[in-house]
Parts: C-alpha cells; sequence; structure tokens
C-alpha cells in the first residue's frame, strides 16, 4: 500500500509503498478514504516540538473509511461498515481505564504518534476504536469529528461540564475552538462569548453561532460572568483574561497546548481561591465522546460538512501540513484524501460522500 512515512523534521515525509498492516485478532483493517490534518502534525512534522516514539512512522490521526478485513475474535462489524476511528488506543485496564478516563490511559497509544496512522491506503486499529459513521455524514467530516470535533466535545461536556443556560466563553477559534463555539449553541449555552486574533476566525465564530467576538483585546474591565471558559490557543494571555472573565465558582479548562508557562499573569492566587475557580486540562476524547458527536451530526443538529476547507491527494501530505501551518487561504479543517488523484487546495471543492 502506500504511505506517507514520516523520518524526522529534516526529512520531511516520504510517500512509500509499504505492506498492508498485519492485524491481530481483536484488530479491525480499515481502507482509509479521508484523513484531517491537525495542529499536532505541525508541531510533529515541521516544529519537532512533538516527538513521534518512534521513527520512521507513519503519521496521521484523524481517520474514516470501510472496513477491509476483520480480526478473528471481532464480530461486531463486518467488510465494508462505514467508520470513524478514534486515534486513542487504551489498554482498559489501568486506573483511569476503569474510572471511566480512558482518554488518561496510563498506556495509551495514538495511531500517528505511537504507533502507525492513517496517512496511508490502510491502517489497523482495535475494534472498540471504531464508531459507525452514519451514511449521511461524509468520509472526510467523519475523519475530521474524531479529533477536532470530540477533543472539544469531550472539554465542554465530560471536563466542562458545560449546562443550559450557561455563560460560555471559547479563546482561541482554530477548528477546534470553532467546533467548540458550534457544539456550546446545541448544548445549551446562553451567551457565547469567543476571543481570537484572527478577523477570518471571528467571522467564522459569528456564523456558527457566538453572540459576541472579541478580535485581538478583551473588553476592557472584566465582567466576571462567565460560567465556563474553554482555551483551544495555549496563549496565556488569553487564559489569564478568560480567568478574570468568570464568575466566583466558574471553571475554566484549558485544551490548547504549548510550552508557554503563565508566569505573567495577571490573575492574583488570591481572586482564584476566593472566587472559587477551578482550572483544569482536558486532552483527547473517548469513544464516547466520539460516538454522540456523530449522533448530533446524523440528527442535524450540527453540520460539519463545511469544516474541511482544504483537500490534498496522499503524496502531498506534506504540503497540507505547511498549507494549515501557514493559513494559507484560511483553512479550517484541511483533509487527506487517499482516493484523490490530484490536490485541491482550494475551499470551493465539494465534500465527497462516496
Ligand atoms: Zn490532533
Ligand atoms: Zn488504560
Amino acid at each position: 500500500m502506500k504511505a506517507m512515512v514520516f523520518y524526522g523534521t529534516e526529512h520531511h515525509l516520504k510517500l512509500e509503498e509499504v505492506p498492508v498492516p498485519q492485524i491481530g485478532p481483536d484488530d479491525v483493517l480499515v481502507r482509509v478514504r479521508a484523513a484531517g490534518i491537525c495542529g499536532s502534525d505541525i508541531h510533529i512534522a515541521v516544529e519537532g516540538t512533538t516527538r513521534p516514539s518512534r521513527l520512521p512512522i507513519i503519521l496521521g490521526h484523524e481517520a474514516a473509511g470501510t472496513i477491509e478485513a476483520l480480526g478473528a475474535n471481532v464480530n461486531d462489524w463486518r467488510p465494508s461498515d462505514r467508520v470513524s476511528i478514534l486515534p486513542d488506543v487504551v489498554c482498559g485496564n489501568c486506573v483511569n481505564c476503569w474510572n471511566g478516563r480512558s482518554e488518561l490511559c496510563l498506556h495509551r497509544q495514538l495511531i500517528g504518534i505511537h504507533r502507525d496512522g492513517a496517512l496511508a491506503d490502510y491502517v489497523a486499529v482495535p475494534a472498540r476504536n471504531l464508531v459507525k459513521l452514519p451514511e449521511r455524514i461524509s468520509f472526510e467530516a467523519g475523519a475530521i469529528a474524531t479529533d477536532a470535533v470530540a477533543t472539544p466535545y469531550h472539554a465542554l461536556v465530560r471536563v466542562g461540564k458545560i449546562h443550559a443556560g450557561e455563560r460560555i466563553l471559547i479563546t482561541g477559534l482554530g477548528a477546534l475552538g470553532l467546533h467548540a463555539v458550534t457544539l456550546a449553541r446545541v448544548l445549551g449555552a446562553s451567551w457565547i462569548a469567543a476571543a481570537t486574533h484572527h478577523p477570518r476566525a471571528g467571522q467564522r465564530a459569528r456564523a456558527r453561532g457566538a453572540d459576541e467576538v472579541w478580535e485581538s483585546h478583551f473588553p476592557d474591565s472584566a465582567s466576571g460572568s462567565y460560567d465556563l471558559a474553554v482555551d483551544f490557543s495555549g496563549d496565556p494571555q488569553l487564559i489569564d483574561a478568560a480567568i478574570r472573565e468568570l464568575r466566583p465558582g466558574g471553571r475554566v479548562v484549558l485544551v490548547g497546548i504549548s510550552e508557554k508557562t503563565l508566569s505573567k499573569a495577571q490573575v492574583t492566587v488570591s481572586s482564584i481561591v476566593r472566587r472559587g475557580i477551578a482550572i483544569v486540562g482536558s486532552y483527547g476524547a473517548h469513544v464516547g465522546d466520539l460516538s454522540e458527536v456523530l449522533a448530533l451530526a446524523d440528527s442535524g443538529r450540527i453540520n460539519l460538512e463545511n469544516s474541511v476547507t482544504h483537500r490534498f491527494a496522499l503524496a502531498d501530505a506534506y504540503l497540507a501540513i505547511q498549507h494549515l501551518a501557514e493559513k494559507l487561504g484560511d483553512p479550517i479543517r484541511v483533509a487527506i484524501l487517499p482516493t484523490l488523484e490530484e490536490s485541491h487546495p482550494s475551499a470551493l471543492c465539494r465534500p465527497q460522500t462516496a
């Protein structure tokens, strides 16, 4: 099969002919129909700040496709079933897995970072990583649902414990932040404010239901009125400002990854203590999140079909990662379609549903 193999930042990615992966008795071989490109791929392939646990490795952790082959113990699926693939392969047998927090599995392995991923014709994963992809959802929407939508869903619902009627603040409006706006709306937020440094992202957030957009700067005096803030920027200034916008008893969930420290924060320790502010991280998602996201899309409550703005052939995966890194053409999500002969780095091509 063809695969994009990563040998380290100095070598980029190489399109290679490699053996189709072997599957174990509990695994499934999936023919990849679409794979999303994520900020993590930029951290790995361009910046070198996230290191895969081995080299060479096939990248790609957001994927959807059809089942090609089943392991001997797999009874719940049939060949050619349409599926989305949760990227986190978990052990099911550690303290976090036992406590329903498998996204923090102590032996967690992500496809495309710790084991071979989905920038290839085929990927092998445990059957328990699959969620059925409904017919009305395209493969590319099913691919990005696994991370770009399931991750903000997990942050809002499981970690942030969003309630209907709450005032929500979203900081950072890349694909995850933008989907957080979409999700907060459908989950019953009474008011959504969104903060970004990018005007185009602000327009998109308004179109997806943000009531208020703060571009480049927060209001001069903090309102102290938000119930829940979720940060996707990893920007200490935005996080600091978000904490000051919370009401007493408010929660802030950090999702955006950054190596910066909060050392220049203006918020004081006493204002966190006296206001009983909860600050908590949220990393990844579990299969229940992905299943609920796909149910919301299947029922038409959310629309993910406009979230992939640029499409590339497998051979152009590095170009696709650069495209996202440099925000060429204001992408939301960029997808690799292994069946595509030629790349379409334009927002005008239609989603593939078949
Ligand atoms: Zn990702
Ligand atoms: Zn575990």
